[in-house]
């Protein structure tokens, strides 16, 4: 555990610290900085703020980590039922770009049961190297025997850089080995660069309700680790032929254990489209104006051979369920066209639909937000312009 101390010697009573906090947890008694450690969150801001060296984060614990020990771009492939999981593909792309731009390689860990097979293809999408534990305990996901694994890895081989799915299973196992290796996590990022210089991670992701994107360092720790939302980056195009090397790691039977069972897996039913895999969305917001305007949406969809997506605005309005919802709260959606129709683009909807490779919306205002990230626009009135589309669709794709 850290803690955090004032020298009141230093202390000047300049205020600058009360200022760079952004939970209220400082104020002045006679001059000198109080922190409120109910409100302190221990981010450090009050100690770069502090011109005179007045207060100082103390962390607890072993000795400091060596990190130039550490290198390599590491991604964690999740797997189901033996199939790679597109997240993967798409992690294994970026995590190329990391890794060529710190000169270093890239690798895959994969574990699971029975995946020599899928463990020698991750080289055609970009995997330098492959760690490959193989063992019937992690024939699909649990925390306990996943998250030993994967620590066991991160201490052996001490990557620079690791990267996982912002899924259900990325989130549940990356917090628990972030955890237990004292590393740094950043959930939910929206795009990653590398700071060359310094190697560090830029991690950006929405914050603050997503009213500003914040771009988040890990100077002190290694790895330095982020979640990634799935469909915001591109997948790793296929190589074929292109080989990584495989290395199998081994550990003790006790390594596998868990605290819970696996008594079964079962699949969800639904009949609702799901978004996040339509190449093409037709998607409506409040511009729309009535549920049943939505049904103008659904006809150019099905003309289009796509889904119907919305903005949070018509799923509250209850013109359409939440499944359909596209944006921060949202499915996030990478399209290959994206048709936003009375939507407004606020960043909250934006976040879930920005990356789509063409963009048309359709607004009556021609300041809408929409048409900065739009290919095309149309500025006029969705519920004359969404018909004129399909009748035109309809003629041109002979339907
Ligand atoms: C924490 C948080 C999370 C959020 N998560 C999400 C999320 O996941 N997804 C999401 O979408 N939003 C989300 N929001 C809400 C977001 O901020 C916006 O309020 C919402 O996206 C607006 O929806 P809209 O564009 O449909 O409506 P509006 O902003 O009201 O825009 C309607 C648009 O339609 C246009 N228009 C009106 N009539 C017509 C017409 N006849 N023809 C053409 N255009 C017309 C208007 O010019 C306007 O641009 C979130 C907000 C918060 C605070």
């Amino acid at each position: 555990m850290a803690s955090i101390k004032v020298h009141l010697e230093k202390c000047t009573g300049c205020t600058l610290c009360v200022k760079a906090c952004a939970f209220g947890a400082i104020h002045m008694n006679e001059r000198k900085a109080v922190i409120d450690m109910a409100k302190c969150t221990l981010c450090g801001a009050c100690v770069a703020a502090c011109k005179f060296s007045a207060i100082e984060i103390e962390k607890a614990g072993g000795p400091k980590k060596d990190l130039s020990a550490y290198k390599d771009v590491w991604v964690f492939c999740e797997q189901k039922r033996g199939a790679i999981q597109s997240i993967s593909f798409e992690l294994l792309g970026e995590g190329r770009k990391l890794a060529d731009k710190l000169g270093v390689k890239l690798a895959a860990v994969l574990l699971g049961h029975g995946l020599e097979d899928a463990a020698h293809k991750l080289g055609e999408r970009g995997a330098d190297k492959v760690y490959l534990v193989d063992h019937p305990a992690l024939k699909s996901y649990q925390d306990d025997p996943y998250t030993a694994v994967l620590v066991n890895l991160v201490e052996e081989y001490k990557p620079e850089v690791l990267l996982c799915g912002a899924t259900t299973i990325g989130r549940s196992l990356i917090s628990r080995v972030a955890i237990k290796t004292g590393a740094g996590l950043t959930a939910d990022c929206t795009g990653l660069d590398v700071d060359t210089k310094e190697r560090l991670l830029l991690q950006t992701r929405p914050a603050f309700g997503g009213n500003i994107m914040a771009t988040i360092i890990a100077p002190n720790h290694r790895p330095q680790m982020a979640t990634v939302r799935h469909k915001v980056m591109q997948e790793a195009a296929k190589q074929p032929g292109r080989t990584a090397e495989v290395v199998c790691k081994a550990y003790p039977e006790e390594t596998f254990a868990s605290r819970t069972r696996l008594l079964d897996i079962v699949e969800e039913l639904s009949n609702t489209v799901n978004i996040s895999e339509a190449d093409i969305i037709v998607a409506g917001g409040r511009g729309m104006g009535s549920k049943e305007n939505f049904a103008l949406l659904e006809e150019l969809a099905k003309v289009l051979g796509g889904a119907v997506g919305a903005s949070r605005s018509a799923v509250d309005a209850d013109w359409i369920p939440y499944s359909h919802q596209v944006g921060q709260t949202g499915k996030t959606v990478v399209p290959k066209l994206y048709i936003a129709c009375g939507i407004s683009g606020q960043i909250q909807h934006l976040i879930g639909m920005q990356s789509s490779k063409t963009i048309v919306a359709v607004n009556r205002d021609p300041d809408a937000p929409i048409f900065k990230v739009a290919t095309y626009g149309i500025v006029g009135d969705a519920t004359e312009i969404v018909p004129a589309l399909t009748r035109e669709f309809k003629r041109a794709l002979n339907k």
